[in-house]
This record gives structure tokens, sequence and C-alpha cells, in this order.
């Protein structure tokens, strides 16, 4: 569905069990002769697919918009993120070095050794770049992928298929195959033949694909949930700070794991951050995502509406809210919540829509207990000018992702990934291609 018109975009078979198999054996088939392909020549098809995807770039957008509600400019800079990933991965083909450890008797070298076939499993927040945050390395170290979409946001996914092919990816290694969580997904996780999963999406779904996978020592890669703060002391620059605020929630209509969803203000300031917020938040354009101009699309889906939705009930305290279509589609407008408290489930739940929390706290100690104050540990910001205090608080703070003055997004360049219940394993970074592949030792006698 057009989740900005509820209007059918297309109809895609969701495959069977059955059908999983078939495609796992045919990309368990392919792997020999990907994995042996020479460094080089696996790193030049990559880049070709790299090109294509630029090339592409209008055409994936736009059915991004389609089928997602991202606002046109976000969804540019998803498929454009595709093409980096993999120029970046591809690059690391040909850096995939092991170690030579000084022994007695001999010479000792690593290897990164490819796994085999690994399984993807992708949400619908950002179908694009989540994919090829696992494609695009577990290919470039040689693996074969098997890439289950999520059942709302198949189509992206399916054309970066199509390009990998014309790119000269041979046939079977890159697999997309659309298909229910349940059913599909489900089939992927147990399959004995598929040595890792790397999936993205909720913490319930990832804890039983964890249990689910411990029985066959399956290696894992978890990117979760999120609750994030934003963290503004004082002393910062209070005007910047806070009106940077709500599109570090509201950005692809919250529907992000980073979403700084919990707006922590020192006391003193509160007033201050509140007052700069409030003309922003209102302001936002909500609207048709394929209009230039629009700031925040739809939520995904009919359900994510009404998840969002129970989380600001008549009654809750919404102290400013912007604006946001009536009619169809799935809309809800940005809304900032307080007075709140720490117990509240606002505060503690990842709610995964335009919904912000703000919240004042009184010191350092005080916002660090606050900030760890929930099961998550994905990102955060941290305003300050002082420099000692931004780097005790980025120290303190239990997430994987911290910026300082300022939201920055994720960076192909850099890892990625979560404390506590936001997840297990890094994605992107140098060692990127590292967690698709298992590390070797050779010991070589030198004695006569
Ligand atoms: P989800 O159920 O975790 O879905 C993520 C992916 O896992 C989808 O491809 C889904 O397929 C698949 N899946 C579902 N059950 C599975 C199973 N038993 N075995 C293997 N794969 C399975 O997420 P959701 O239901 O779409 O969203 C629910 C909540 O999760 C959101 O409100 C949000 O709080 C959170 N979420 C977080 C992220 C993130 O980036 N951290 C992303 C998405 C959602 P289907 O598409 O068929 O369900
Ligand atoms: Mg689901």
């Amino acid at each position: 569905l057009n989740p900005a018109t509820e209007d059918v975009v297309k109809t895609v078979h969701m495959a069977s069990a059955d059908e999983i198999d078939a495609v796992v054996s045919k990309a368990q088939s392919a792997w020999p002769a990907w994995r042996d392909l020479a460094p080089g020549s696996r790193a030049d098809v990559l880049r070709k697919f790299a090109q294509l995807v630029s090339e592409s770039n209008e055409e994936l957008a736009r059915l991004e918009v389609l089928e997602a509600g991202h606002t046109i400019g976000n969804a540019r800079w998803e498929a454009q993120n595709v093409a980096n990933v993999l120029n970046y991965m591809a690059g690391g083909v040909e850096r995939l070095t092991g170690h030579q450890i000084p022994v007695a008797g001999g010479i000792d070298i690593t290897f990164h050794e490819a796994i085999g076939v690994v399984g993807i499993i992708v949400p619908w927040n950002f179908p694009m770049p989540v994919a090829a945050w696992g494609f695009a390395p577990a290919l470039a170290a040689g693996n074969t992928v098997v890439l289950k979409p999520a059942e709302t946001t198949p189509l992206t996914a399916l054309r970066l298929a199509e390009l990998a092919l014309e790119a000269g990816i041979p046939e079977n290694v890159f697999n997309v195959v659309p298909g229910f969580g349940k059913v599909a997904g489900q089939r992927i996780v147990d399959h004995p033949a598929i040595r890792k999963i790397c999936f993205t999406g909720s913490t319930a779904v990832g804890t039983s694909i964890m249990q689910a996978s411990a029985s066959q020592l399956k290696r894992v890669t978890l990117e979760l949930g999120g609750k994030s703060p934003t963290i503004i002391f004082a002393d910062a620059d209070i005007e910047k700070a806070a009106k940077a605020a709500p599109g570090a929630v509201f950005d692809n209509s919250g529907q992000d794991c980073c979403a700084r969803s919990r707006i922590l203000v020192q006391r003193s300031v509160y007033d201050e951050v509140l007052a700069h917020m409030e003309p922003v938040v209102k302001g936002m354009h909500t609207g048709n995502p394929a209009d230039e101009s629009v700031d925040m699309g739809p939520l995904i889906s009919a359900l994510q509406r009404d998840r969002v939705k129970s989380f600001v009930p008549d009654g809750a305290p919404v102290l400013f809210q912007g604006e946001a279509p009536t009619g169809k589609g799935f809309w809800f407008p940005p809304t900032v919540l307080a007075p709140i408290s720490e117990s509240d489930i606002q505060y503690s739940q990842e709610i995964f829509g335009p919904v912000a929390v703000v919240i004042p706290f009184d010191d350092e100690a005080d916002a660090i207990r606050m900030a760890n104050g929930t099961d998550y540990g994905l990102a955060g910001s941290i305003w300050t000018r002082d420099v000692g205090r931004a780097m005790r608080m980025a120290r303190g703070v239990e997430s994987g992702v911290i910026s300082i003055n300022s939201h920055s997004a994720v960076r192909y360049w850099t890892p990625f990934g979560g404390f506590k219940k936001s997840g297990i394993g890094r994605e992107l970074g140098p060692h990127a291609l590292e967690a698709f592949t298992e590390t070797k030792n050779v010991f070589i006698s030198t004695e006569d």
C-alpha cells in the first residue's frame, strides 16, 4: 500500500517455507565460486553494482516514496547511501587482511574466511539502507545472501536484486525473497544451512531470533530498538540545541531506531528550550511525501498509526503538536508530551512514531542516570560547551552511538550498533566485513 493514499502499489508473492528452502540451496551452490573469485574481481563487480544504484537513484527514491512514504529528499539520500555502502565495502575486499603472529618454530597467520549463506532480515523503516548495511559487507566478504524485506516494503530490495544481476553478480549469489516474518523469516532463522543471521527490527523479534539461533549456534548480528536521549545542558548553545531537537525525533516520522525521543533538559533552561522548540514543531509540514517541501510523511501502516496513537490517549499531556492531513493515509502529527515522569510508558517504551517527551534534570549525575534508565542503548546527543563534561557524558551514557553538539546521522564508515537491548554486534565502519567472516589461525612449521 502507498501509506500516503492507502492505494495498492503492487501485489507481491510472499514466499513459503519450501520456497525459502529452494532459494537457500541455490545460494549454497553459488557460494564456492563467489567465495573463490579473486578479491579484485569481487570488488569490481560490487563497484559496478554501486554505479548502477547511483544511476538508478531517482527511480529507487520514487519507489521508496511510494511504498514507504518517505520524503523524497530522504529517499534520495537513502538510495545514494546504498551506492556509498557498496563502494565502501568493495574497498574492503582487498584489505581483508589477517595477522602474522610471532611464534616459536614456525610462522603463524590468520585468515578471515567467508561464513557461507547469510540470512538478512530487514524492517520497513529504512528498507534500502538497512538492507545494504547487511548485504554489501556480506557479499564483499565472500558470502552469498538470502534477504527477506519487510512485508510492507519489498519493492526497493527486489529492484536492487535486479541491478545486482545487471552488474554481473552471478545468479543466486544475492537473493531477495519477500515473505512474512513468521513464515519466510522464521524459516531463514531455522534453516541449518544459513550460518549467520543479520537482523534489524524490534527487540521482541530480535530476542526470539537469538533464542532460535542458539540451538544451532548460528551467528547473529541484531540491530534493535531504541529510546535515545537528547541531553541539553544549560551551558549549551540553547537556541541551536532546542531547534535541532525536533528534527532528531520527527525525521522519517519518528520511525527511526536512533530517534532522540527523550529530550532531557537541565532545569534552569527548561522553559527557554521549550520556547525555541514550539515554533519548530508547529511549523513542520506533514503531507504528501513526494512534495519537495514536506518535512514529514505518513506512518508506514494503519497498524503502526494505531500503535503510535495508543501512546497519546485522550487526556495525554500534549504540550504542543503540529499539523497532519486528515482523510486517507496513515497520518500522525508531530507531538511533544510534557510534563511526563520516568514511570510513564511514553518515557520508557519505543513509540516509533512522531512523539517526543521532554523532562527536566538537575545535574550531570542525574542526566547520566536518566539517559541510562531504559532497557535500550542505541544512540544519544549531548549538548554542552564544556569539553570535559561532553567527554564525561559521552563515556557515561551506555549507548553505541553518541553525538556531541549535533544529531549526526549514521555514517557508513563508522561503527553502528547498540548496547543492552538495542542489539548485539556492530555494522558498518572499518570492521564491517569481519562480522561476516570466521577467523582461521594457521601455523606452518619451519623445522627441518
Ligand atoms: P518486526 O516484527 O521486528 O519486523 C522486522 C523484520 O522481521 C520484518 O522483516 C519482519 O517480517 C521480520 N520478522 C517478524 N517476525 C519474525 C520471525 N518470527 N522470524 C523472523 N523474522 C521475523 O518489526 P515490526 O513488527 O515491523 O515493528 C514493530 C516495532 O518494532 C515498531 O513499532 C518499532 O518499535 C520496532 N522496530 C524497530 C526497528 C529498528 O530499526 N530498530 C525497525 C522496525 C521496527 P514482517 O515484515 O512480515 O513482519
Ligand atoms: Mg512484524
